[in-house]
């Protein structure tokens, strides 16, 4: 009898982490190097992720669905601040793991503050002590170590730095131990959630904050009018045309700059990031218009 013996299913194992601390610990640097990719941006001002952004991994038969979060913290005098709070708190629901990370031996009441939201929480816990690069006293760095693990019943505690390829491999490994068996949720090479015109506003917004600190004003806004691929004979060139939305003409001048330099700056760094993120050749076109203005407006190519 030819009897055909079915090829037993691949077990598989896939979950929600949450990743969360207060602003500026590293949240969404560690959430890059797990993804390999840069889809959260970052800079060394608070606030900097605005959205709840989902980092998809997968290994092998693991399938690891990262919530990257806007900063928990206490103080909420802005709307704005208010939803991006309430945005962390709704992450640390229905996920399966929660990374909840600190920086250093810093420890602040803000850290405090968003650790009571993890203890309210179900899921298990691993206490991220990040940037231990930049520690000048190593010796220091047990006994903060103990005192934080004496805070919460975390399942470990792992210090690292989020820039390291080595400590993120070995924070993957143990992540992947917490999975629950389940089929996979997305195709095994989507890396986000978003759009890649999202993507690619975020990363204008990244080289907006990087480039004008705190001449920024808070509400800028990019907004990106057209994303067009075109295809020539030979390759595949992307087209796309953003709007940087400030709010008075002076602001405007600030983010063009002398003779238009600032503006070409920020326009040839994003490009180039884009250019790695989505692998083809990028024609980009920013623009800078103030928001009562329509007439105003005027177009530098990056
Ligand atoms: P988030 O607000 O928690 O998402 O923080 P970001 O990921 O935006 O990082 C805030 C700042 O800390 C950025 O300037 C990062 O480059 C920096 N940073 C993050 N992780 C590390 C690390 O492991 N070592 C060092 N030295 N800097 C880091
Ligand atoms: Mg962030």
């Amino acid at each position: 009898m030819n009897s055909k013996i079915s090829p037993s299913p691949k077990q598989t194992y896939c979950g929600y982490i949450a990743i969360i601390g207060r602003p500026n610990v590293g949240k969404s640097t560690l959430l890059n190097h797990l993804i390999q990719q840069k889809i959260s941006i970052t800079s060394r001002k608070p606030q900097t992720t605005r959205h709840q952004i989902l980092g998809i991994r997968t290994l092998k038969q693991f399938q690891m669905i990262y919530v990257d979060t806007p900063g928990l913290h206490q103080h909420t005098p802005r709307a704005l601040n208010r939803a991006m709070n309430r945005a962390a708190s709704r992450a640390l629901h229905d996920v399966d793991l929660i990374l909840f990370m600190s920086d250093g031996l810093h420890w602040t009441t803000d850290d405090e503050w968003a650790l009571k939201k993890v203890i309210r929480a179900k899921a298990p816990a691993l206490l991220i002590v990040n940037k231990v690069d930049k520690l000048a006293e190593k010796s220091s760095l047990l006994p903060h170590l103990n005192t934080l693990s004496q805070k919460h019943a975390f399942s470990e505690v792992i210090p690292l730095s989020a820039k390291s390829s080595e400590d993120v491999a070995r924070l993957e490994n143990i992540i992947a131990t917490y999975l629950p068996e389940a089929e996979f949720i997305f195709p095994e090479d989507q890396i986000t959630d978003r759009s890649e015109s999202f993507l690619a506003a975020e990363i204008i917004r990244e080289k907006l904050m990087r480039h004008l600190g705190q001449e920024l004003p808070y509400d800028t806004a990019v907004d990106i009018e057209e994303y067009k691929i075109e295809k020539t004979s030979r390759k595949k060139l992307l087209r796309i045309s953003a709007v940087i939305y400030v709010n008075k003409a002076g602001q405007k001048k600030i983010v063009i700059g002398e003779g238009g330099e600032r503006l070409k700056i920020i326009g040839q760094k994003s490009r180039l990031d884009m250019e790695k993120l989505f692998g083809h050749k990028i024609f980009l076109t920013l623009w800078v218009k103030v928001k009562s203005g329509w007439a105003d407006r005027s177009g530098i190519l990056g």
